[in-house]
């Protein structure tokens, strides 16, 4: 029943998001078909001035996280991205498994865990397409979780630049809370809802997003995990809300 549901929603997301490609306007840099899946996509959308921080905004690598390429979709759509910031966007990387709502892609591959090999075409994709339009000020991507009732943050900084993490986690912790759990996917948070990772996989040979850009470049990464529990619309705003709060500092921040 609610594998059915999903579904469902899905398909629409995907339907919904080559519409709106195929409406025009979206700054598309590179599209490639995937024939009975949909798209692969990245769009590259400049800002106003010379010189603006650059950050890499990524979403739907996991097809059972709808939250991350439906808010992207109404930020694309509406023209919501700050244009104080230069966005590298990718918004959904699984369509095929978005489509279905599995996690994995069509081919049953966690394509989070394929970043240090080539043989998925969505992953040589973002490989061929991504690191070539930093290097990046920031990276944020953002999942999903079915296990927690609160959100949780990863961060890896092996850049310059001060941590936003405390901003973030009041944004997180004011709309859907943050997760409590002592352990999380084995990592203890060194604050409620605050993981401080290594630049270093878990499983050496599976090798997520993160940690393959942190192997490009210098980076300050935040995933972020908000909970599949709660309603779609809060975890879209969730995603909004940190999106938004993320731009503005780093306009701040160069601004000085
Ligand atoms: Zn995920």
């Amino acid at each position: 029943m609610k594998e059915f549901r999903y579904s469902e929603v899905f398909a629409d997301l995907i339907q919904r998001w080559e519409e709106l490609l195929a409406s025009g306007p979206l700054p598309v840099i590179r599209q490639v078909d995937l024939p009975g899946e949909g798209p692969l996509v990245v769009l590259h959308q400049t800002a106003k001035r010379e010189g603006a921080p650059r950050v890499l905004l990524s979403a739907g690598i996991h097809g059972d996280e709808p939250a991350g390429p439906e808010c992207l979709y109404h930020k694309m759509k509406q023209g919501l991205l700050s244009t104080e910031v230069e966005w590298v966007v990718v918004p959904f990387l699984n369509p095929g498994g978005l489509r279905k709502g599995t996690r994995e892609n069509p081919r049953g591959l966690d394509l989070n865990r394929e970043f240090l090999r080539d043989q998925t075409v969505e992953i040589a994709f973002y490989k061929e397409t991504v690191p070539s339009l930093g290097p990046y000020d920031l990276m944020l991507s953002l999942h999903e979780d079915w296990e927690f009732k609160g959100s949780y943050l990863y961060e890896i900084n092996t850049g310059t630049r001060p941590s936003m993490a405390q901003g973030i986690l009041d944004l997180l912790a004011a709309e859907t809370g943050l997760a409590e759990a002592e352990v999380i996917d084995e990592h203890r948070p060194i604050l409620p809802g605050l993981i401080v990772h290594d630049p270093i996989a878990d499983e050496p040979e599976n090798w997520p997003e993160a940690i393959f850009m942190i192997h490009q470049q210098p980076l300050l990464s935040y995933t972020l995990e908000t909970p599949s529990q709660a309603p779609l619309e809060k975890r879209v705003r969730c995603m909004a809300g940190v999106i938004d709060y993320c731009a503005e500092r780093l306009s701040r921040e160069r601004g000085r």
